[in-house]
């Protein structure tokens, strides 16, 4: 009898253990990587695949047209902000960076625009229409006072007809450049240009947001706009990173960092990524488009290894996509944070 009645406890304690594990287990449809199973989801992806389609073939696919991908899913909009002391790439996630990341203020203030136009981001050609991005634009009127990003010493300031600082002379025309001194790391460089005129001098301190010049349209520009880099070596145009991961947010917004990689970890370039956002209702909007680094010309920052990133988005949840058929994954944007995040494609003949 006593064993009659402990096969009913254990057969109880199992369908309930089973049915709390369901509970757990089914994804909650915000973050779910519903593929095309909704009519307004498909016309999201449809919009990224449309975009892709308008690139020239190479750029289009790098994987065999037969190819299918799988796709990994993060991050857990649960996870916890780590430090950033580890050199190692952090784990998916959000993510709240020590400096040099998310550590320099905008280089205008309100009302004037400050974000970097989304149409040319860092490390893309416009969809081949422009030279690869070694920086990010943000379009302001001429004379517009340029403030300092944070504080250093003013490398040079003046024109580079005479002494070249990008491709070829006359690149950015009047430009400043300031030197970052950095803890226990080798200092950054922050590069400004096409300016109207300059306000500083070689050697001078400045303090973060002294105006350091004007907007302008000198050097190669179409329009008046500031040209804004990063770099590891002053001189060196090669040795650019994202601006985007320097700059902090705006308020109310998080950046999200993303690699897109094959299965052994190899990130695919040139590969059209979309950013669409979620809404509660399960409906998906598109919020931005850009394409990973092309792998040469410019570079990933060794600590976050990435290949894409979006600055200045809204603090919400969303659907990063690739033209990789179900390449895609649902993450979370919180403000001030990093969200790092990994797609990876896996090829299968
Ligand atoms: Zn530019």
């Amino acid at each position: 009898m006593r064993c009659l009645l402990r096969l009913l406890l254990f057969v109880l304690a199992a369908a309930l253990m089973l049915a709390l594990a369901a509970t757990l287990i089914l994804p909650s449809g915000a973050h779910t990587p519903q593929m095309d199973t909704t009519g307004r989801l498909s016309t999201g992806i449809q919009r990224a695949i449309d975009a892709a389609a308008a690139l020239p073939e190479p750029l289009r696919r790098l994987v065999p047209p037969t190819a299918t991908a799988t796709v990994t899913i993060t991050p857990s909009p649960t996870a916890t902000p780590t430090a950033s002391a580890t050199p190692t790439v952090p784990a998916n996630g959000l993510v709240k960076p020590g400096p040099p990341f998310l550590a320099f203020r905008r280089p205008f203030d309100p009302p004037h625009e400050d974000r970097p136009s989304r149409s040319y981001p860092y490390g893309t050609t416009g969809g081949g229409a422009y030279l690869l991005h070694h920086g990010v634009d943000i379009g302001n009127p001429t004379g517009t006072l340029v403030l300092a990003a944070g504080d250093g010493r003013v490398v040079y300031a003046g024109s580079d007809a005479e002494i070249t600082w990008g491709p070829e002379p006359d690149f950015y025309g009047l430009l400043v450049v300031l030197e970052h001194s950095q803890d226990q790391a080798p200092p950054l460089y922050s590069l400004y240009g096409h300016l109207s005129r300059t306000l500083v001098e070689a050697g001078q301190w400045v303090d973060s947001g002294t105006p350091i010049g004007e907007v302008g349209s000198t050097g190669i520009a179409l329009g008046p706009h500031l040209h804004l880099e990063f770099r590891s070596s002053d001189r060196d145009y090669a040795s650019t990173t994202n601006p985007e991961l320097y700059l902090a947010p705006s308020t109310g917004a998080g950046v999200v960092v993303g690699t897109v990689c094959s299965a052994d970890g190899a990130q695919l370039a040139d590969a059209p990524v979309s950013l669409f956002q979620l809404d509660a209702n399960g409906g998906v909007t598109w919020w931005a488009s850009s394409q990973t680094y092309p792998g040469t010309g410019v570079n990933s920052a060794p600590y976050w290894r990435e290949n894409v990133v979006f600055g200045d988005v809204p603090a919400g949840t969303y659907r990063l996509a690739t033209d990789y058929p179900g390449a895609t994954v649902d993450l979370v944007v919180q403000a001030g944070l990093v969200t790092r995040t990994t797609i990876v494609v896996a090829a299968q003949q």
